[in-house]
Order: C-alpha cells, then structure tokens, then sequence
C-alpha cells in the first residue's frame, strides 16, 4: 500500500482525522516539548477513541511502518515523533470520569496533569502526578510517575488499577490484577512498550484543596549552606512533605540556589515544618504559602515551556554528603546557560515501601536523584551545552549506584546500557513479556525493550 493509499484506508475508518505534510494541523501536530526534536512522519493519526488507535496499529503492523505514540508530547527524548513513519496521536483524547465515592477516576491518554488534577480536585481528589501539569499522564504514569505526592500515596504506577491497552496484534485489551496481571505489572514501569493504552484506571485519595508549596531563593554564594539545610529537611520530613533543590539563574541572570517545597495536611503542620529552612539564610525570596494544590502542580509549568532544546543526564544518587554538594555546585558554576538547572530531587516514603519487583518500576531503594537539565535556544549552542550535562553527570557518577528513572533518559541516553539501568533487575522478566504481548517488537521508539527470542 503506498502512503496514499494508507491516508485514505485510515481517514475513511477513523473517527478521528489523519494528517499528512501540507495538512493545516500536520506541523503543530508533528512538534513535541523538546524543541530539539525536529521529525516529520509519513502520517499523523489524531485518534478520536480506541477503534482509530487500533485501526492505527494495525496499519502500521502491516505496512512494516515506524511507529511512535505521542500522549503529552513531553518525552525529553523525543519518542514521541519519528521520520517517515506513522505517529499515533493521542491528544485529543481527554475524557476523564470519576467515581468520587469510590475514589476511582478512569482517564483517556490525552490528558495532561492539570486537566487531570481540575477533574479530580473539584471533588477534593488527586493522585501522584508529575511536578509539571502540562505534561501527559500517559508517557509519566507508564515509566513510573514521580511527584509531590509520591512520599504519601507512591507513585502514579503504584494507584493504577487497570488500563486498556491496544496491543501489536490490534486488540483491546483489559490489564488489571484479575485480567492480563503480567501486562499490568509490565505497564507499571515498563513504558509504552507493551502497547498504545487509551484509558488509565487510577485510586484516588483525598488531597487539600489547599497545600503549602512555594520556591526558597538564596544568592549562589550561599548554596552549600543551603543545600546542607535541604539535607536537613529530607532527613526529618514526614511523608506528607517534599522538596527539590536546584541551582539554576534568576530571570535577570543571578546565579541563585532554589528549594521547591510541597506539603499536605494541616497548615499550622506545614508551617512548622519548613520554618528552619525559611528561617536558613535568610532566603532572598520566600514564596511558600498556602494555595490551592491545583496550583501547586503548576508552579514550574513557567519554568518549563515548550520549545526550548533540551538535553537531560539523570542519575540516582547514593546520598547527597558534603562531597555531593561540593561536587554539583562545582558542576553548576560553569553551566553555560541560565536555562539550565541542576535538580537534586527527593524521594522515599510510600514509593520505596512497594518491591523493586512488585511492579517493572525499580528504583524502590533510591531517596535522592540528580538532574542535570540543560536547556538552550541557539542550535549553534548544542554541543556546549550537552557537553556540560554530559560533564555534571560524569563527575557524580562515583556516587551513583549506577541506575536512572527511565522517564529521565534523554535525547541520544537510549544506549542498550543505560536502558537495562534503568529497568534493573526486573529487566529480563520485562524481556519475556514484551514477547509474549509484542514478539516483532512494533512498539520500538520508546526506551526499548527487546523481546525474548
Ligand atoms: C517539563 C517536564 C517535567 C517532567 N516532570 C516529571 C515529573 O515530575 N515526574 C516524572 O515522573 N516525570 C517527569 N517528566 C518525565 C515524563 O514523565 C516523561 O517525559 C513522560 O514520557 C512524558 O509523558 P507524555 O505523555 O507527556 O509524553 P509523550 O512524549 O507523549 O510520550 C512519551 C512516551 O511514552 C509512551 N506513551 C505515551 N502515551 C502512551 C500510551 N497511551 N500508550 C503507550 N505508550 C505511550 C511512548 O513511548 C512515548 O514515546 C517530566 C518531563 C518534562 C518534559
């Protein structure tokens, strides 16, 4: 079948629209969050509900075509989009529907984190989703799913009941505990290698309205003061508190040291807890307050738009000693440009009491990660500045156990190496199911997992 005839097979069987170069939508469409990623597929399937995504698969299947799976648009690798090929795009595909009393909500793969979260916060619900609203719940709950609620109730894996999923063979498909457990417990994890899932059942829990969150700002000369006080913070928090540290550039270009904090529960309890690092300085700007959590999920949507190019390199950390602290602010120092942050991030809690082989998320013994996120505009800027992550990464390497959250594995990070880090031990049973669901591995532009021969 030549390409016109693919776009006229699928554009008079779906619900949707198909879009081909030329097409008003096609460029928007093709353009994903990291603006280094500059792709043009042969045709965009813009699935309107589960019948199009399996008209979709099975056209791709067929025709030996690339596919790629786009949800939110936010893989920093830019897996999401693929040259001459077919891109399943989910986005239009937003419903959400709630059972309050029982504290469910089932979701379509479209939805980003602040759709979701008005959804479910309009009954006083959440579950964990990701620091940044606009991106997809799709792409973060399938690698794992970090975020401020993470300490309390886990990760957004860990409150998936069940999805729908579209597998290599074009059926629907149901996996929960009682249906297909082995392919729930690949999704939890395993990223969208199993399959195009197009609805997400989650447990919910009761979370606000309102949260203490806000950014703590101190002058870079102070940050290995402050980020001694972050540690404090860490190795004191209840689980209902969080916070990442950053060293990044104030908007009119000071090098500054933040720490983003997040707490659920009663206010007076907020309060108390961050008062010693509110007090640490004291910080030039102090923005923690109560707000609505809706809020809260987007205070660094600003600091994190479409379009910039972006190279990330993560690691987990052993533990963030002096040495650590020394180590990344020496790092930071010659960071060349002030879009670029480096994240210590934390973790623990409910996410580290699950098995690191109960779901294909592995990283249940790790507290602290480093994120060195450079993001620039210029593409004569790319080498110095994926050079300076790829140096930050380097130099924390003798304090790192080795492994990576597969949602951080970045533009040119998808080596055979740091994909089987990032799955860990539950890599090789990851490899059985992926041939059992997807034996010709048609689901290959993620961070792959190549089936068992
Ligand atoms: C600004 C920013 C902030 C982030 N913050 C966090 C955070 O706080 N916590 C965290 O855990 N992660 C975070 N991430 C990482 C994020 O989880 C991943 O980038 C994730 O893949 C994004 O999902 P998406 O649906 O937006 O992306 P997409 O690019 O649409 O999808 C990413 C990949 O997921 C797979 N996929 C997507 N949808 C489906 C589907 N329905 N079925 C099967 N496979 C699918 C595909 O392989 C696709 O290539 C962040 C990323 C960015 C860019």
């Amino acid at each position: 079948m030549t390409v016109e005839q693919c776009v006229d097979t699928l554009a008079q069987n779906v619900r949707g629209h198909v879009l081909r170069a030329g097409d008003d939508e096609f460029e928007a469409a093709r353009h994903v969050w990291n603006g280094m990623i500059d792709r043009r597929p042969k045709l965009i399937v813009r699935c309107a509900g589960a019948a199009d995504v399996v008209a979709a698969v099975n056209v791709a299947r067929e025709q030996k075509l690339p596919l790629a799976v786009r949800a939110g648009g936010h893989s920093a690798a830019g897996n999401s989009v693929c040259d001459d090929g077919l891109m399943i795009d989910l986005s239009l595909m937003k419903s959400i529907r709630l059972d309050p009393g029982q504290r469910i909500a089932r979701a379509e793969p479209g939805a980003t984190w602040a759709e979701f979260d008005r959804e479910t916060q309009a009954f006083g619900l959440a579950t964990t989703g990701g620091v940044v609203s606009t991106t997809g719940i799709a792409g973060l709950t399938l690698g794992g799913g970090i975020g401020w609620l993470g300490r309390t109730h886990g990760l957004s894996c860990d409150n998936l009941l069940s999805v729908d999923i579209v597998t290599a063979d074009g059926r629907l498909r149901t996996a929960s505990a009682h249906e297909n457990a082995d392919l729930l417990w690949a999704v939890r994890g395993g990223g969208g290698n199993f399959g195009v899932v197009t609805s997400f059942e989650y447990r919910l829990h009761q979370v606000g309205p309102t949260v203490m969150a806000g950014l703590l700002v101190w002058p870079r000369p102070m940050a290995r003061d402050a980020l001694r006080a972050f540690r404090e913070f860490t190795q004191g928090a209840p689980e209902n508190a969080s916070a990442y540290a950053g060293l990044g550039t104030s908007p009119d270009g000071v090098p500054i040291v933040i720490v983003v904090a997040f707490h659920h529960g009663p206010t007076e309890e907020g309060e108390a807890i961050f008062a010693p690092l509110r007090r640490f300085g004291p910080p030039v700007a102090d923005m923690i307050q109560p707000m609505p959590y809706v809020d809260a999920q987007q205070m660094l949507d600003a600091l994190n738009p479409p379009g910039n190019r972006v190279y990330w390199k993560s690691s987990v950390l052993e533990g963030i000693e002096d040495e650590v602290l020394d180590t990344i602010i020496e790092g930071a120092a010659s960071c060349p440009s002030p879009l670029s942050a480096t994240l210590i991030e934390f973790y623990g809690g409910a996410i580290n009491r699950v098995g690191v082989q109960d779901t294909a998320y592995p990283l249940r013994n790790a507290t602290y990660a480093l994120n060195a996120v450079s993001a620039w505009t210029d593409p004569h800027h790319d080498a110095t500045n994926i050079a300076w992550a790829r140096r930050m990464w380097q130099s924390v390497q003798a304090f790192s156990p080795g492994s990576v959250y597969v949602n951080f594995l970045g533009v040119g990070d998808q080596s055979d190496e740091r994909v089987k880090a990032a799955y860990g031990p539950n890599y090789l049973r990851l490899r059985q199911i992926k041939a059992t669901y997807d034996p010709t591995n048609l689901f290959r532009l993620n961070h792959n997992i190549a089936p068992t021969v």
